[in-house]
């Protein structure tokens, strides 16, 4: 049984997810939502799921851009997003990598996807039930990501394609062609598991 004393989550990958794939989106005016997006949150926001965005920055790492502009961006597809009656509940972002040349943020992190400490902190600090939680992303790291901490996983068509997976660790138990389809498969499980 799950606990209802806490809500369960899809935890959702940003860039090729959510918005349109650009190298390091670091600027609100390349940020655009992909059609459906704001659609596929509100029905699971209706579901009573909280929507937590959960993004590998390492444009930070890179020095691409800093925490200013990825504010301004988080703010502009947060007012897409609202204007088509949608809203995310919480932002989390990795701003590691490994070969940054960003010295603090230069670092082995934990929450660097496929590793999973972007959702441990968002489970925390939300109060969310991971156990009967989703993932969805468009890379296999996504995937994995969710695989290691047991939520049920969704492989989205409309970003990157990484090509198949290497062993079940980041195999998908759903692909979709995009968030809105994703979404719908999320719900029938939800039904299935109130059945
Ligand atoms: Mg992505
Ligand atoms: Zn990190």
């Amino acid at each position: 049984m799950h606990d209802h004393a806490k809500r369960r989550a899809v935890f959702i990958d940003r860039d090729g997810t959510i918005n349109e794939e650009v190298n390091y989106l670091g600027r609100p005016e390349d940020a655009r939502l992909l059609p459906g997006v704001a659609q596929a949150m509100a029905s699971l926001s209706r579901a009573g799921l909280a929507v937590v965005v959960v993004s590998n920055q390492s444009g930070l790492a890179r020095g691409y851009f800093g925490e200013d502009d990825l504010r301004a961006v988080r703010f502009e597809l947060a007012a897409q997003l609202a204007r088509q009656g949608a809203r995310v509940d919480g932002w989390y972002h990795c701003p590691h990598h490994p070969e940054g040349v960003v010295a603090h943020l230069a670092v082995e992190c934990d929450c660097r996807k496929p590793a999973p400490g972007l959702i441990l902190r968002a489970a925390k600090e939300l109060g969310l039930e991971l156990d009967g939680s989703f993932m969805v992303g468009d890379r296999l790291r996504d995937v994995a990501c969710g695989k290691a901490v047991g939520l049920g996983c969704v492989l989205v068509r409309s970003g990157q394609d990484d090509g198949p997976p290497t062993g079940p660790h980041e195999t998908p138990d759903f692909v979709a062609d995009d968030l809105a389809q994703a979404a719908r498969w999320i719900l029938e499980r939800l039904a299935e598991d109130q059945a």
